[in-house]
């Protein structure tokens, strides 16, 4: 038999419905994620797309932020889309005066890197491990991975127009991070494979 993980999804800020949605078709249990006692008593977790200076401000001021922290070094397998991204980047570019990240990817992201002109737009991306369909993957004011560190396994490059070849998509262990919002097209491969990776930590640990 195999186990049903519990997912929460960050809910302080963002499309969090869409993300538990796809998750439950992806066989997990979800459970939105507001205080430090439900951050505990997830298997993993979603940190879904926003604004990353607001989520930021919310968690300090919902104290999450540190047990965040915690539980990313203690092993919690995350997932970030977007400003989720942001958030476990260990540096950001282009942040506001003093914003924080969680953290946890040895990665450095540039916030609105798709510039203003573009501010949202649809583009397919191959995804390793993901099967050999592209991805319709949706940006929206979308930051990019400028650099990441050696442990970190590149999922995922943009694959046309100006800013081709860029990094979209990262995996470093049990944390991963998107550039773009897979729970806003009926194609739930990301999710599944967050959730099939929540399921085999859950077994490991
Ligand atoms: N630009 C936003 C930020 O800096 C991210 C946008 C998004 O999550 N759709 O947080």
């Amino acid at each position: 038999m195999t186990s049903v993980p519990t997912i929460g999804v960050l809910a302080l800020q963002g499309d969090v419905r869409e993300h538990a949605r796809a998750l439950e078709e992806a066989g997990a249990r979800t459970l939105p994620v507001r205080r430090p006692e439900e951050l505990e008593s997830v298997d993993g977790l979603v940190i879904p797309g926003g604004e990353s200076t607001t989520m930021w401000r919310l968690a300090r001021s919902f104290e999450l932020l540190e047990p965040l922290r915690k539980r990313i070094e203690a092993g919690m397998p995350a997932y970030g889309s977007c400003a989720g991204m942001i958030m476990l980047a260990d540096r950001i570019e282009g942040g506001a005066a003093g914003q924080e990240t969680a953290g946890g990817i040895d990665m450095t992201v540039r916030r609105n890197a798709f510039g203003r002109q573009v501010d949202s737009f649809e583009a397919p991306v191959q995804l390793t491990g993901m099967g050999d369909t592209p991805y319709h993957a949706v940006f929206i004011r979308a930051p990019w991975v400028e650099r990441v560190g050696e442990a970190v396994e590149v999922l995922g490059r943009a694959e046309s127009g100006p800013n081709v070849g860029r990094i979209v998509a990262v995996r470093q262990g049990r944390l991963m991070a998107t550039s773009f919002h897979p729970e806003l097209t009926g194609d739930h491969r990301v999710h599944h494979y967050f959730a099939e990776l929540v399921r085999r930590a859950t077994e490991e640990d």
